[in-house]
């Protein structure tokens, strides 16, 4: 009777286990960025390559910026596209949305469109510069328009975070020679991460009831190869699940469309939250590079 109980009870908690994983995937923008500071550009890719098989994470997407595309640029690619991974469109030249009449704009998308096809694993998907979809109605519907009659999604954030400056924090004490700790600069990169991932969560259990399937915006940079993994373990131990790109895009909230023109985008369930009457927080704490500054000389330097 107890043994029947006690496999009852690992049955039971491995079903609901399964059964509540919250769920994300994983995108890295702006690629092939800009490289030569700690790692060129080839190495850093086959980090990434390498580092995501070794933690079991099948697919991510890679949105790219098809200006950057010098021969280097192109190999990236590849190397991405060869072990399996999306290529999607990033722009041509990751214009300000803001700052640009919308057929200049169309004409920038379908201009990385051309070029970005060469990859074989080239997908449909497209991720706005800055998050920025248009601050007037015309743009923003425009935009809405063209990705509809191009068969493109619209490749929206969920998570939201400035990994982007902690990588300028790190490339900084690097030029700069200081004695940089990677075990505090691993945990510090993972722990800012994290805290922005749960609370992106908790603010779509509060608006929406639910954990919906995410995607985290991440970049194609140095630190990201340096410590995707140890993310990767630490969230798997919080009881998450890493998916697919076009898993994630399954969600209910994909056909979420505001009537806000935002010219500031938090992400999907940040513009959920707003139009759900919230009108702080919208953007994690994390989102300040100042916060950054002084959390990374505290915990880094
Ligand atoms: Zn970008």
């Amino acid at each position: 009777m107890l043994k029947t109980n006690h496999l009852l009870l690992i049955l039971l908690t491995t079903f609901s286990f399964n059964n509540n994983a919250k769920e994300l995937a994983i995108s890295f923008d702006d690629s092939p960025r800009f490289a030569r500071g700690y790692f060129d550009g080839q190495t850093r890719a086959n980090k990434l390559i390498e580092t995501l098989k070794k933690h079991n994470v099948e697919q991510v997407a890679f949105f790219s910026v098809s200006k950057n595309l010098d021969s280097e640029g192109i190999n990236r690619l590849k190397l991405y596209a060869n072990a399996g991974h999306i290529i999607a469109n990033h722009t041509n030249s990751h214009p300000n949305f803001n700052q640009l009449d919308l057929i200049d704009y169309q004409q920038d998308f379908i201009k990385a469109d051309k070029h970005l096809r060469q990859f074989k694993t080239y997908k449909k998907l497209f991720r706005f510069p800055y998050l920025r979809e248009g601050n007037t109605v015309e743009k923003r519907d425009g935009m809405r328009t063209t990705l509809e009659q191009l068969g493109y999604i619209n490749a929206y954030i969920t998570l939201n975070n400035y990994d982007w400056y902690i990588e300028n924090l790190f490339q900084k004490a690097i030029k700069d020679n200081a004695k940089l700790n990677f075990d505090k600069l691993r945990k510090f990169y993972v722990d800012v991460l994290v805290q922005s991932i749960e609370y992106y969560d908790d603010m779509a259990e509060k608006h929406l009831g639910r954990s919906p399937k995410h995607m985290l915006l991440l970049h194609e940079m140095d630190i990201t190869a340096l410590f995707i993994g140890d993310l990767v373990d630490e969230l798997r131990s919080r009881g998450w699940k890493i998916i697919s790109p076009e898993q994630a895009y399954t969600d209910e909230i994909a056909h979420y469309k505001t009537d806000r023109i935002l010219k500031h985008n938090p992400g999907r369930i940040g513009e959920i939250a707003r139009d759900k009457g919230q009108t702080k927080g919208l953007w994690h704490e994390s989102c300040d590079e100042n916060y950054l500054d002084i959390r990374f000389a505290k915990e880094v330097l």
